[in-house]
């Protein structure tokens, strides 16, 4: 049995190089970036105002105040988009708008609250407070240099990421292939939902919120059909999901009873099993083995233990076949606001909920075959072996979603 760092180094060792393709920046959100990307132009691209106001020179207005007010010429006015080609005239003022490029002489932006229009001469501007040079001014570069890095590889492309890209007019993007990840259900008492059931028999229900994390980590899920406990079935199965997948990730079918077929199918059809059992809780029975260049991750069958060893082992290696630097998943810090206890030989991963304000409290019954605790979780701390936490201290709460 594996410890989790020594099986999640094993798997992310054995995992080739992302493949890459190009794509339309509109198509790029949540994928990885398969190389650097340097700005193609400054940002702001020119000097431009930061309200809306008057353009001077800082030196004419520089005793203004609101009792003594400068008097300015209007010498035009320039909307966004627009641009003056002429120099500002000595004594002169441009009405401009927020965005508006600096007409080439001024050096600072009045803003409109501070003016008044002069009730006596049409053409006129007062001015009612004075400017420093610069001031109000958005300058060229000021945000990005041209040439600056904007992007490395291995880094996902957030939302602020993208608006950076987009508004440094970058159209196109190398990133790394989305995996295609085929899922699979192994049991003979699984039914689809909506349909009745037979003595015995249960709903499935792994596969619906194993895609989802799929998705999540930036893979592209295949739901492929439920497969009955026989060896010949497994085989065919396996064999269409390697087909269809460039990862299978089974549920189901690798404990150690007669009835757990995934590991021998997967055998038969070629596959290696690199390791087998993880020291946690929920989920140590977890297969990990590869066929030629493509992988199996087995994940048991009840539901808290394939959604806890996909969040642990699955979404890491989701991400490294994508050449992601940033793998882990994300967490809060929170106080337990009461004990969690771990008597057993085993970490295990607690299902907990945070109350809102930072406390964090067991999300009920911790078996892994328990859904509603689940359902109330927002995440998973981790309790050593023989350990209990006491109320009071400082976890860290892994969120897997
Ligand atoms: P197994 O890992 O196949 O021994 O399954 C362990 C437990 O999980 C059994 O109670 C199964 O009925 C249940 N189980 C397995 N696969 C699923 C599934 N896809 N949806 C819901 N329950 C499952
Ligand atoms: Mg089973």
């Amino acid at each position: 049995m594996l410890e989790l760092e020594e099986a999640l180094s094993r798997l992310l060792a054995a995992l080739p190089a992302p493949t890459t393709e190009s794509v339309p920046l509109s198509n790029a959100g949540g994928r990885i970036l398969a190389g650097r990307v340097t700005a193609p132009i400054d940002l702001p691209a020119f000097d431009n105002s930061a309200v809306d106001g008057y353009a001077v020179r800082a030196a004419d207005v520089g005793t203004a105040r609101a009792d003594a007010p400068v008097a300015l010429r209007l010498q035009g006015r320039l909307a966004a988009g627009e641009v003056l080609a002429e120099e500002l005239h000595q004594g002169a003022a441009v009405r401009l708008f927020t965005g508006a490029p600096m007409p080439p002489g001024a050096d600072a932006v009045v803003m409109q609250e501070d003016t008044r229009l002069n009730p006596t001469e049409a053409q006129e501007i007062l001015i009612l407070d004075s400017v420093t040079a610069g001031e109000n001014v958005r300058r060229q570069g000021g945000d990005v240099k041209r040439g600056a890095v904007l992007g490395e590889s291995g880094q996902r492309l957030t939302v602020g990421r993208l608006s950076l890209l987009a508004a440094s007019g970058v159209a196109v993007l190398t990133v790394a292939r989305r995996p295609r990840v085929a899922l699979l259900a192994t049991g003979s008492e699984l039914k689809e939902p909506g349909a009745p059931l037979e003595p015995g028999e249960i709903y499935e229900s792994n596969r619906l919120g194993l895609a989802a994390l799929v998705a999540q980590a930036g893979g592209t899920p295949q739901i492929l059909p439920i497969v009955p406990d026989e060896l010949d079935a497994t085989r065919a199965a396996l064999a269409q999901a390697f087909g269809a997948g460039d990862m299978v990730v089974t549920s189901g079918g690798v404990s150690v009873g007669e009835m757990d077929f995934v590991k021998s199918a997967f055998e038969q059809l070629g596959g290696e099993l690199d390791f087998w059992k993880v020291a946690i809780k929920p989920g140590r029975p977890f297969v990990f083995g590869r066929l030629r260049s493509q992988f199996l991750f087995g994940l048991p069958g009840n539901p808290v233990s394939a959604l806890v060893t996909f969040a642990l082992l699955v979404r890491p290696a989701l991400l490294r076949w994508q050449g992601a630097s940033e793998l882990a998943l994300p967490a809060y810090r929170g106080v337990l606001g009461e004990a969690l206890a771990n008597p057993g030989p085993r970490r295990h991963f607690l299902r907990v909920r945070g109350d809102g304000t930072g406390r964090v409290y067991s999300a009920g019954a911790q078996a892994s075959h328990v859904l509603s605790s689940l359902a109330h979780a927002s995440g998973l701390v981790d309790v050593p072996p023989q350990t209990t936490l006491a109320a009071g201290t400082m976890v860290k709460v892994w969120r897997w979603e």
